[in-house]
């Protein structure tokens, strides 16, 4: 499989570092308000690359951080006068809650950056020891001077930048290349933790480099995010990291564009965006709403409309008529030979147009193609054919994630994927996750059955 490779700006064929394996690591939130569906264009292209790995039958390790601490969660608990922790965990739930109801796998791991803290001041202590970073007024700033590499990803003209002072804010824009910071000294009001380099807490850069080396190792595989982390997010962890470890930090870097309204990003600072609770309130399905965020290219801009939204709910439909009406097959008989090899041929070209820098519109066609070929037939088809053609729909939504679960058609992957989480949940003793994980799977219509041998389960 090959896909556009941000950091050398080409297309690449994928190469795991260890056979068999892949280290993945998304941006998550920033949990100061709900996200808008903007972000979750972003999230649910990430959840197809992942669906996508395992399909091929890699084992996909995929760690999404919680960014609860930075210039915008500070600023939000300030104007709300309540303790930072009770507006992220609010956030954080609503956050959960969404990518459930989207259908996007849970990560294995949603690290915090405020759980990660000591993680963060040993790699800002490694940096001032090897002189990549410096102290002034009880802040750490990153020289990027000592990093010729600075800007690779970002593609910057290196010769046309002039280095500015040193930058105190999380985000800012390209023209304003300079040393950033690592660790924000004390300000009244705000949340410190005591360090070597001062009182002080972490800039946001550093969190995602901690994190993801903590979980993932010095260098791994793949990380993602939305194309407005290329800088100076990314970028800047790239420099963290390399020069904190001496090796390579990423092999590649996928970004999904933006969603964007009327011709301008979704954002909140813009005011045009939707929650996905503002549409499911209207009465749109959020599979719907996963069909229309997925089904364009990710190196296009997609824009937003209701009427986009009506259409994605159509071409949805189309699918799952297709799938009630191969439940109703009642023909006796043997599997027709020749079904056989036309969906093994859909799931081919299914697989094949994903493999190609995942062309998702060519997968659908693919789809679509063999549905509407089935259709004519269906009262000729027998039981076996019916079976045949369900099972192609499973793998193939293994990938999409567009059917809803509670109609049947949950792969069993995804049935242990999930019940793995629970095991994992109980072994840490979080009862109430573990809990929570078998509710959710009994919404779906699965049993679990513990047993002396381990659990097993079944559809109801
Ligand atoms: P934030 O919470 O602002 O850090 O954003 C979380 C993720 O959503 C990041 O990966 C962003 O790049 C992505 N994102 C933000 N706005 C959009 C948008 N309009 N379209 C697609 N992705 C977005
Ligand atoms: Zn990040």
């Amino acid at each position: 499989m090959r896909f556009y490779n941000t950091l050398t700006r080409r297309l690449e064929e994928f190469r795991p570092i260890a056979e068999g394996r892949v280290g993945l690591y998304t941006c998550g939130p920033t949990v100061y308000d709900f996200p808008h569906i903007g972000n979750y264009r972003s999230y649910l292209f990430e959840d197809l690359v992942k669906r996508f790995l395992a399909f091929l039958g890699l084992r996909v390790t995929h760690v999404m951080n919680i960014t609860d601490i930075d210039d915008k969660t500070i600023r939000k608990a300030s104007e709300l006068q309540v303790p930072l922790a009770e507006v992220t965990r609010k956030y954080i739930d609503a956050f959960h809650a969404d990518l459930r109801a989207l259908n996007a796998l849970p990560a294995d791991h949603y690290p915090r950056a405020t759980e990660h803290i000591a993680e963060m001041q040993a790699l800002i202590a490694r940096l001032l020891e090897q002189g990549f970073a410096y102290e002034k007024d009880g802040s750490v700033y990153f020289r990027i001077e000592r990093f010729p590499e600075y800007g690779r990803l970002a593609n910057l003209d290196k010769g046309s930048l002039k280095i500015g002072a040193a930058v105190d804010a999380d985000e800012y824009e390209k023209e304003a290349v300079q040393d950033f910071v690592l660790w924000k000294g004390k300000k009244p009001g705000e949340p410190s933790w005591p360090a070597p380099f001062g009182e002080g807490r972490p800039g946001w850069h550093i969190e995602c480099s901690a994190m993801s080396m903590k979980y993932l190792g010095p260098h791994f595989d793949i990380h993602m995010g939305g194309v407005d982390n290329i800088f100076p997010h990314h970028e800047n962890e790239i420099a963290q990291s390399q020069c904190a470890n001496g090796v390579t930090f990423v092999n590649y870097w996928l970004h999904c564009q933006h969603l964007i309204v009327d011709g301008q990003k979704m954002s909140k600072s813009l005011g045009n965006f939707y929650t996905l609770g503002d549409l499911l309130s209207k009465g749109y399905a959020p599979m719907a709403v996963r069909y229309l965020l997925i089904s364009s290219h990710y190196r296009k801009l997609l824009n937003f409309t209701l009427e986009g939204l009506e259409m994605a709910g159509q071409a949805l439909a189309r699918v799952k008529n297709f799938a009630f009406s191969l439940r109703n097959v009642e023909g006796e008989g043997d599997a027709d030979p020749e079904l056989a090899a036309a969906l093994d041929k859909a799931l081919a070209a299914f697989r094949d147009q994903l493999a190609d820098d995942f062309n998702v519109s060519g997968a659908l066609g693919a789809m679509f193609d063999l549905i509407a070929e089935v259709n004519p037939r269906l009262s000729a088809l027998t039981r076996a054919d019916a079976a045949a053609a369900l099972a192609w729909l499973e793998r193939i939504n293994s990938v999409l994630g567009v059917l809803e679960p509670d109609e049947r058609t949950a792969l069993d992957a995804e049935i242990e994927a999930r019940i793995a989480l629970r095991e994992k949940a109980r072994r840490e003793k979080d009862y109430a996750r573990a809990d929570e994980i078998r509710a959710e799977l009994r919404r779906q219509g699965i049993a679990l059955i513990d047993t002396p041998s381990g659990v097993k389960w079944k559809r109801e």
